[in-house]
């Protein structure tokens, strides 16, 4: 099957960066909705690699989340396969980075969408250890599994600078 990556997420987080708020009108401006780029058109299954660490009750507790918001998910497959690195038709793999994945990023996400009915047909989600276990970052990073954009509104799930972000799904529900 052909498919086109759609974008790449660099959710942006470390101390380091951070600024004062001051200098970071960001997070007052949420302008319109947020945006999705695309959709599944099935349940997609999520498969976990040991290499990330993230437990199965840490996995279930953000799908939660996004079925709280009317997502529905096919299965939760945890995998210790060494060669647990790419996703299959109709998942959603979390996985460790590849080498050369820039530190200072805490994750990262890519949709493959179909180029015949333009729909995700899978998603790959990469994150170190140290950043799943961080709050909401595996919840932000199933969010543009699901197709969602960032969305620059303070405490909401989607905002692209992590210590900004919150629990909130504002015009996220399906
Ligand atoms: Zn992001």
């Amino acid at each position: 099957m052909r498919f086109v990556l759609f974008f790449v997420c660099f959710l942006s987080g470390a101390a380091e960066e951070k600024m004062p708020i001051a200098y970071s009108p960001t997070e007052v401006f949420a302008v319109g909705k947020p945006q999705q780029r695309a959709k599944w058109f099935i349940n997609p299954n999520i498969r976990v690699c040991d290499s990330t660490e993230v437990t199965y009750s840490r996995i279930s507790r953000a799908v939660r989340y996004w079925e709280n918001a009317g997502y529905v998910f096919d299965n939760i497959i945890t995998d210790s396969s060494p060669d647990c690195m790419n996703p299959l038709h109709g998942e959603i793999i979390i996985t460790i980075p590849e080498s050369g994945f820039a530190n200072h990023h805490m994750a990262s996400t890519r949709i493959y969408t179909s180029t015949k009915t333009g729909d995700i047909v899978k998603a790959k989600i990469q994150i170190l250890p140290k950043n799943a276990r961080k709050e909401r970052v595996i919840e932000h990073e199933i969010g543009h599994a699901l197709g969602w954009m960032h969305y620059r509104q303070k405490s909401h799930i989607m905002h692209p600078t992590w210590y900004l972000g919150g629990y909130g799904r504002y015009g996220l529900r399906k």
